[in-house]
Order: C-alpha cells, then structure tokens, then sequence
C-alpha cells in the first residue's frame, strides 16, 4: 500500500509523467521523485518522496489500478 500525506511543495516542480486521465502523476522536485494525486475535495496529496526508480515503480503499480470510464458521447 501506499501511504498518502498532504502535498507540499518542496521546490521546482515537474511532470514526469501522466497516468491515464492523470489520475496519478509522477513528479520531480529537484532530485526527489514522488505520485501526486488529486483527492475528492480538490486538494492534492502525494506519495512518500524517493529515488525515481523507487517512485517510477509505485506510480506504474498505481496507474494500474486506474479504472478508464470512457465518457458517453453527448
Ligand atoms: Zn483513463
């Protein structure tokens, strides 16, 4: 499991990479790599901060879970 805290910004921010939907994201501020995601009430919150392989591997491992809800076309 992944353990989720508030997101506080430690630095210059940067996309790494996008899940699907960009559910999760896989972000880098200056050498620390982290998931940062959106929680229900708009806020976001990321994942422990660690090397980019450690953080790589736990955003793939998210981005799995992402259910991909195609919208109805109106
Ligand atoms: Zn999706």
């Amino acid at each position: 499991m992944h353990q989720w805290q508030p997101y506080v910004p430690q630095g210059l921010f940067c996309v790494a990479e996008a899940s699907c939907c960009e559910e999760f994201i896989l972000c880098q501020e200056g050498a620390e790599f982290f998931v940062r995601r959106q929680a229900a009430d708009g806020t976001y919150e990321e994942t422990a901060r660690s090397p980019y392989s450690r953080a790589a591997k736990a955003w793939k491992d998210l981005a799995a879970t992402h259910r991909h809800e195609a919208r109805a076309a109106s």
